[in-house]
C-alpha cells in the first residue's frame, strides 16, 4: 500500500484486495474512514471531524472528487475505494476467516434488514448484532456496552458524516472491535 497526501491527510492508495488483506492481517486495532468531496467540505468547518480523520488509521479515497484532486497534484490512486463496494468485499473476506460483524446506525429496522440481505449474499457471514443510530445511540454507555458484549471483530458504523467518524474516534479506546469503519448511508442502501 502507498499513500497520497491530499487535504492534509494521507489517503491510502491500493486495490480493494490489498487493503482488505492489510486490514484483516493487522494485529493492532484499525479505525477506517472514507473521504469524498462532501467530507472535504465538512472537514473545513468541523475541527472535531477533521481531527477524527487525521487520527484515523486509514483514510480511503471515495469518489470522483478525490480522484480529480489527486490528478491535479499529478497523482493517481490505484483504485477508488468507496464504501458501497469496499465494505461487502471486506465482509466477504471476513466471512471466509470466520470474523464477526456488528452493524450500527440508520433508522430502527434498517440494520436488521441490511443484515438479513448481507447474510443471503455472503454465505457464512457472522453478524453478531445490530443497533439503530437514533434511540439506540441516545445512551452512549449502553450503546458501547451492547456492542462490546456482542464481541464483534468488525464494527460498521453508518451514522453519517461527520458523526460516525467523530463518534468512532472519541470512543476508540472503549470499543473492543479490531476494525471500526464509518460507512455513511450504506445500511440504507443495503436494506433496499
Ligand atoms: N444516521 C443515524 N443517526 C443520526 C443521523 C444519521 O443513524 O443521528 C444515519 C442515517 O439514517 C443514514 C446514515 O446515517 O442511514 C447516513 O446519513 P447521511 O446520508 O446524512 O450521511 P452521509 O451518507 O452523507 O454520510
Amino acid at each position: 500500500l502507498s499513500q497520497i497526501r491530499l487535504f492534509g491527510l494521507d489517503l491510502v492508495s491500493g486495490t480493494t484486495a490489498q487493503v482488505v488483506h492489510d486490514l484483516l492481517s493487522s494485529d493492532t486495532p484499525r479505525r477506517v474512514a472514507f473521504l469524498n468531496a462532501h467530507c472535504g467540505n465538512v472537514m473545513a468547518k468541523d475541527t472535531t471531524y477533521a481531527d477524527a480523520l487525521s487520527t484515523a488509521d486509514m483514510v480511503l479515497p471515495d469518489g470522483i472528487g478525490v480522484e480529480l484532486a489527486a490528478k491535479f497534484c499529478g497523482k493517481r490512486f490505484a483504485e477508488n475505494l468507496n464504501g458501497t463496494d469496499f465494505t461487502p468485499a471486506l465482509l466477504r473476506a471476513a466471512a471466509a476467516q470466520g470474523l464477526s460483524v456488528y452493524l450500527l446506525g440508520a433508522r430502527p429496522g434498517v440494520a436488521e434488514e441490511a443484515a438479513r440481505r448481507l447474510c443471503l449474499s455472503i454465505p457464512g457471514l457472522r453478524i453478531v448484532g445490530t443497533r439503530d443510530g437514533y434511540d439506540g445511540m441516545a445512551d452512549e454507555e449502553a450503546a458501547i456496552a451492547a456492542i462490546n458484549a456482542a464481541r464483534p471483530d468488525i464494527l460498521i458504523a453508518a451514522l453519517g458524516v461527520p458523526m460516525q467518524d467523530a463518534w468512532l474516534a472519541r470512543n476508540a479506546p472503549r470499543l473492543t472491535a479490531r476494525i471500526t469503519m464509518g460507512v455513511g448511508a450504506l445500511l440504507d442502501f443495503l436494506s433496499g
